[in-house]
């Protein structure tokens, strides 16, 4: 099968792989529709997190992509629930639904995995799903089944980016007539703006400075705050009559961001991290943190959790994931996929790919 695969820094290819096949009897082989690029696959593009000099930390040649869904084509011995034909969508993290984290409601610490990601660089090593077809382990637990009437790519953001964004707004404990800001209009970003607009904010701002992300941000109601005209937190004090925005939703995973989010927010305010971080963050404003009393929350979302209750929200429209997409490109195209999305060029937001 067709499958994109990592081989360096800024190396990826469409290359013929082995298919995916029931490794496990709880496994089930799904046919993809749709895939993606994510911010964080940008991670592994560009080597980043590796030790200099140390092997790395992805096998060359492994299959990319924790995004995807589409129709399961072969279904192990033990699998009760999921059925040859089902069209599933699945969380980025693989967990088994049955350790103590997972019972937990932490699918993402789960140990049976060793907290594994499709195509990921950590615990177990599973292919990605940029793919034709990937094998999708403890399929009762991860599979969710695609109401028929729902077209792939207002389920797609399920698996990730949309639980991500909305739990990130969630975790920022917002509530009626408070003011919030985004930091970063990326993929990630754009979806937490929208999911906040659920928790009744009198305003949310949009931090970036990309002009096109800012143009989309405020498409969905968000009032831009351009980078380059200040540093951000002075100008959401300006913007918020000196006192700092009520909550701060970290999207991007910098160090830069992340210190800056800290300093924007009121005394007392949430800041809720997604971003994903790789390198150790050196600049911690940890005495700002301490004298505002602030509430800080960050981490992995556990997507699995998430995949119900939104799909509702979706289908009574009021979520619309579906406006982050700027390119459908064939899988087979992905490596320019990458190339332009990690560049900001053609006005990219989220690219899709279709095998
Ligand atoms: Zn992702
Ligand atoms: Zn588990």
């Amino acid at each position: 099968m067709k499958a994109i695969t990592l081989h360096g820094v800024g190396d990826v290819r469409v290359e013929s792989v082995a298919d995916a096949r029931i490794v496990d009897p709880t496994d089930v082989v799904v046919r993809i529709t749709t895939s993606a690029i994510c911010g964080s696959d940008l991670h592994q593009y560009h080597g980043r997190g590796a030790t200099p000099g140390a092997p790395p930390l992805v096998e060359p040649g492994s299959v990319m992509g924790h995004e995807f869904m589409g129709v399961v084509e072969e279904v192990g011995p033990s699998v009760a629930r999921v059925k040859k034909g089902d069209r599933i969508v699945a969380p980025f993290s693989i967990s088994c639904g049955q350790c103590e984290w997972c019972r937990m409601r932490l699918p993402t610490q789960c140990v049976a995995t060793g907290r594994a990601v499709f195509g990921g660089r950590f615990g177990k090593q599973y292919p990605g799903g940029q793919a034709e077809r990937i094998r999708v382990p403890f399929a009762d637990h991860m599979c969710e089944t695609v109401p028929a009437d729902m077209a792939d790519e207002d389920a797609f953001f399920l698996g990730d980016i949309l639980s991500t964004g909305y739990c990130c707004a969630e975790n920022a404990g917002i509530r009626p007539g408070d003011s919030v800001a985004v930091f970063g209009a990326g993929p990630v970003g754009l979806l937490a703006l929208q999911s906040a607009h659920l928790f009744g904010p009198a305003r949310i701002f949009v931090v970036d400075r990309v002009g096109y992300r800012l143009k989309l941000a405020e498409e969905l109601g968000g009032i831009p705050v351009n980078l380059d005209r200040g540093h951000p937190a002075e100008q959401l004090r300006a913007l918020t009559g000196g006192r700092g925005p009520d909550a701060v939703l970290e999207c991007v995973g910098h160090e830069t961001p992340f210190a800056q989010s800290i300093q924007a927010v009121r005394p007392g305010g949430t800041v809720s991290s997604v971003g994903v971080y790789v390198e150790p963050l050196i600049g911690f404003p940890v005495r700002e943190a301490f004298f505002k009393d602030l509430t800080l929350k960050m981490g992995i979302c556990n997507a699995r959790n998430y995949i119900v209750p939104l799909m509702g929200l979706i289908q009574a429209g009021r979520l619309a994931p579906t406006r982050i997409i700027t390119h459908t490109i064939p899988l087979t195209d992905a490596p320019r996929g990458y190339t332009i999305f990690d560049r900001k060029e053609d006005q990219a937001i989220k690219v899709m790919l279709k095998p």
